[in-house]
């Protein structure tokens, strides 16, 4: 493979050669949402962050499996051992079945994400779907010597593991300075020390969500979830683990801690992490009131958002940034990034009208080779675009006779955008704008409008309203006239 890709390790915290395990099969795990609500610009930035690692691996010849998975169980409040979980508390409140919410916001996270164009990961796995497995993992680590039992709940031993191992080593905390800052145990907690962990939870008489164990009914940890799923799919040892920066603790520090525990060996080879969106300098927060979500974005219905943005401006604007860098949310900085993405998509589709010169004027060979050195250079997506932007200056300048490409060249320029912008970046031009153009659309719709109308003649109106209803439900709307029967997108 000519293609040698560096990744930043936050584990050793260094950026190190990628050498998979299993080559060519990469295994690459990333923590999905847990789904009590609507998918916001926190969600937007691994999800875009993941599918662009998952694109860049496939596009330089690597088979990935990328897992990701949908909690659905064990998350509670304030991410805490103790409370109520976040989707038995949405249930409540809409009365709704636990798996009715869990449902309901992943059709709608799975729509977000097919309108940011992110790939469907390889497995979809959800926690409730585990339960066998985790209960499997909390009898190894129990029986390894690193969880005990109280009263029907299982806690991970921190303090046990860590005078064999290092708790701490991935978000560099350091367990002296964890006790000191946590509070004290009020005699009425089991636990031994107040920074283990939930690995199973006894459940309360009012909690809907449970299942049998060998220790009571009850609920498996969120933390452990990841760590069943990621061994049943990508094998006790796999290649990267993905996530935001706010999930490094506890989070993923306590998936290394159970996996050494119950295996033995350490579970991930590079551990990846976004860092975080602020709006407007500030933390994202349902109770600061600058919480936005990705639909209100696409539709502009946000107090904070002075007009809607598609869906591939929010995607252009994360990948403006580097993953590992803050990124920050304001209008202007949306705004900006809508017009850069416009110009770059306008360059793109002039490509096939440049017309041949008899020499070259630019080295466009440089540009394509700097795309893939910086995507090779830790998925560096800022620079990438920088090189295509070089790019769009030489295509509108060949465009108004300014400067001179030769054929060859033309086609390694529009190599460069369908590698780089189309395949690697993901970027296209909008839905709405595209259906309009697309000469298989206009040919169904005339299918299905000749359908129609002979369903009409024969006076089936049941067919014919359903035709009408169906493209309503799609967002196509028909329009009779006195010429025939004329369509176009509800916008
Ligand atoms: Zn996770």
């Amino acid at each position: 493979m000519k293609n040698v890709v560096s990744v930043y390790n936050t584990l050793s915290r260094t950026k190190e050669i990628f050498k998979p395990l299993n080559p060519p099969l990469v295994g690459l795990y990333v923590c999905g949402p847990t789904v009590y609500g609507d998918a916001h610009l926190g969600h937007a930035r691994p999800a875009v962050t993941f599918d662009l690692v998952f694109r860049h691996l496939q596009h330089i010849g690597y088979k990935v499996r990328y897992v990701r998975n949908i909690t659905d169980v064990g998350h509670l409040e304030n991410d805490a051992d103790e409370g109520e979980d976040k989707i038995a508390k949405k249930a409540k409140l809409d009365q709704l079945e636990p798996m009715e919410v869990v449902h309901y916001f992943t059709r709608r996270y799975h729509q977000d994400m097919d309108a940011l164009n992110v790939l469907s990961p390889s497995i979809e796995p959800h926690a409730s779907g585990h339960i066998i497995e985790q209960i499997q993992l909390i009898e190894q680590i129990i029986e390894n010597g690193f969880a005990y039992s109280v009263n029907g709940s299982v806690y991970f031993d921190v303090l046990k593991y860590n005078n064999e191992h290092h708790y701490g080593k991935l978000s560099g905390r350091v367990l002296e300075d964890l006790l000191n800052n946590t509070r004290s145990l009020d005699g009425q907690d089991e636990k031994r020390n107040p920074f283990d962990f939930a690995l199973w939870k006894k459940a309360q008489p009012e909690h809907i969500m449970r299942w049998p164990s060998p220790w009571s009914e009850g609920f498996p940890g969120w933390h452990l979830e990841c760590s069943a799923m990621s061994a049943r799919y990508l094998g006790n040892q796999f290649d990267i683990h993905g996530g935001g920066m706010d999930l490094m603790f506890p989070h993923h520090e306590s998936e290394i801690a159970q996996s050494v525990a119950a295996h033995n060996t350490e579970p991930v080879n590079y551990w990846m992490h976004n860092n975080m969106i602020t709006i407007n300098g500030q933390k994202m927060g349902k109770s600061l009131g600058n919480f936005i979500t990705l639909r209100q974005l696409f539709t502009g219905d946000h107090a904070a958002l002075e007009q809607a943005y598609s869906p591939m401006t929010i995607r252009f604007f994360i990948l403006q940034a580097h993953y590992r860098s803050t990124l920050d949310f304001s209008n202007e900085a949306l705004q900006a990034a809508e017009k850069g993405l416009d110009r770059l998509l306008k360059a793109y589709a002039l490509i096939p009208s440049l017309k041949a010169g008899e020499k070259s004027d630019s080295d466009v060979k440089r540009i394509l080779d700097s795309c893939y050195q910086a995507m090779n250079d830790d998925f560096n997506s800022p620079i990438v675009i920088a090189n295509l932007f070089e790019g769009v200056r030489i295509i509108n300048s060949v465009s108004n006779n300014l400067e001179s490409l030769t054929a060859s060249d033309i086609d390694v320029l529009k190599s460069t955008f369908d590698t780089f912008v189309h395949d690697v970046l993901g970027l296209k031009a909008d839905q709405a704008n595209n259906i309009n153009d697309d000469h298989k659309v206009g040919g169904l719709m005339e299918l299905i409008i000749e359908l129609r109308k002979n369903a009409r003649e024969k006076k089936d109106f049941a067919t014919s309203d359903k035709i009408r209803n169906m493209l309503s439900n799609l967002g196509i709307v028909l329009k009779d006239t006195r010429e025939g029967t004329n369509w176009e997108i509800d916008k």
